[in-house]
């Protein structure tokens, strides 16, 4: 038995990126990872550029009433120069024009005459955004392995990256095992379940960013584990299966996976929910095992196998970030020698909350949950007002 974070870094230090990547127009690439480094072929701002509507003109003549030379709007390049006693009306984004030191803001004006004007002011900002003060020619914008986000879309729009070298989406081979398991189209008879792993198993793959491959259910035979595995890791980066993990008569996969050459490095973890997790490699090929749970499912997904995905796309930040926050009420649990991940909501005062919970099959409670407590190895108990680290899934 391992600990969740020996897990982690086992999975994030075993994995080397697949370095393949792929150009794709620029809406494309949202929540893609970045291949390689953006550098930009602009400066920014291009030229000194007002910051706000008014009248460029000279600090010096602030006192005097100025008598007013063109108007420069945005977009255009201004005429004449500023001389002493005389002004140009600006619009924001406009290029400052020459002998113009500041830019008083039209709100601070006032007309003395159709062409006059006088500030009304007293505090005196340039108001100017001098050339390159943002970004200069090629100067690094975006870093290889960043997640792009929609403002790093701006950012590349910015400096002519209509398309993008991403990092090829791995694919992930969904396989489910347990004979009690139906299709969503099927009303279950006695004994029976729908799968509903295989289904969040897919969402989760889509929002990590690779491309799920469904094979629906396996029989829980010898023969049919292998032959599911085999296949599935011929045509895919990663397996992931869902269930026969455990210790059940029928949990064929940790030794079907030994007989396949997969090395196991690790079969348990010291978590609740999601003891029963196995990660093994075979050459550059991975295999995830998780508990049938859906809850162990979602949450050992969400921290090891997004992970996984992450770190073959190179991504340079492969794990989500731990926040730390007040707990809303207190928790107590009997028995601490695992870490419990316990599925909650962080509230409008910025606490977080536990949900009423039944267990890891109760996948009906995290209709509300957004985040999970982590509670460390043997604390069984916090109190309300504690600070609490916080996974959000
Ligand atoms: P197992 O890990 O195979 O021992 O399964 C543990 C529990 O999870 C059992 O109650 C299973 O019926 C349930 N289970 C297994 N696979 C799934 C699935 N794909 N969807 C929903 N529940 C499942
Ligand atoms: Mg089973």
């Amino acid at each position: 038995m391992v600990t969740l974070e020996f897990a982690l870094s086992t999975v994030i230090n075993k994995i080397a990126p697949l370095n393949q990547s792929e150009i794709v127009p620029l809406w494309e690439s949202i929540g893609r990872i970045l291949a390689v480094d953006v550098v930009s072929d602009i400066n920014m701002p291009p030229f000194d550029k007002s910051a706000v509507d008014g009248y460029a003109c000279r600090k010096d003549d602030l006192a005097k009433t100025l008598s007013v030379v063109e108007v420069i709007a945005a977009g255009k390049m201004p005429t004449k120069s500023i001389e002493a006693g005389t002004c140009s009306k600006i619009m924001t984004g406009a290029p400052i024009p020459k002998g113009a030191d500041c830019v008083i803001m039209v709100e601070e004006v006032k007309e003395v005459s159709e062409d006059e004007i006088s500030f009304t002011g007293t505090y005196i900002k340039t108001n100017i955004a001098p050339f390159a003060e943002d970004i200069k020619v090629n100067d690094i914008v975006l870093k290889k392995g960043l997640c792009i986000e929609p403002q790093h879309i701006a950012i590349l729009a910015a400096v002519g990256g209509s398309h993008v070298i991403v990092s090829e989406k791995p694919t992930v081979s969904i396989l489910i095992t347990g004979d009690e398991l139906v299709e969503t189209d099927v009303k279950p008879k006695m004994g029976q379940i729908r799968n509903s792993n295989g289904h969040q198993l897919y969402a989760q793959i889509i929002n990590a960013g690779a491309i799920p491959v469904y094979n629906g259910i396996v029989d829980d035979t010898i023969d049919a584990t292998r032959n599911a595995i085999a296949t599935a890791l011929e045509k895919s980066n990663i397996v992931v299966l869902t269930g026969g993990v455990s210790m059940g008569d029928f949990d064929y996969v940790p030794s079907v996976l030994k007989e396949l050459g997969v090395e196991l490095l690790f079969q348990t973890i010291a978590v609740q929910p999601g003891k029963p997790t196995i990660f093994g490699v075979k050459g550059n090929k991975l295999v995830f095992g998780l508990p049938g749970n859906p809850v162990s499912s979602l949450f050992q997904f969400d921290i090891l196998v997004r992970s996984a995905i992450k770190c073959l796309m190179g991504a340079s930040k492969p794990t989500k970030d731990i926040i730390q926050i007040p707990l809303a009420s207190d928790y107590k649990r009997k028995r601490s020698e695992r870490l419990a991940l316990i599925p909650a909501t962080i509230n409008s005062l910025g606490e977080v909350e536990p949900v009423n919970y039944h267990g890891s099959a109760h996948i009906f409670a995290l209709a509300k949950a957004n985040a999970m407590i982590i509670v460390p190895i043997g604390v069984d108990s916090i109190n309300k007002g504690e600070i609490v680290n916080v996974r959000q899934f």
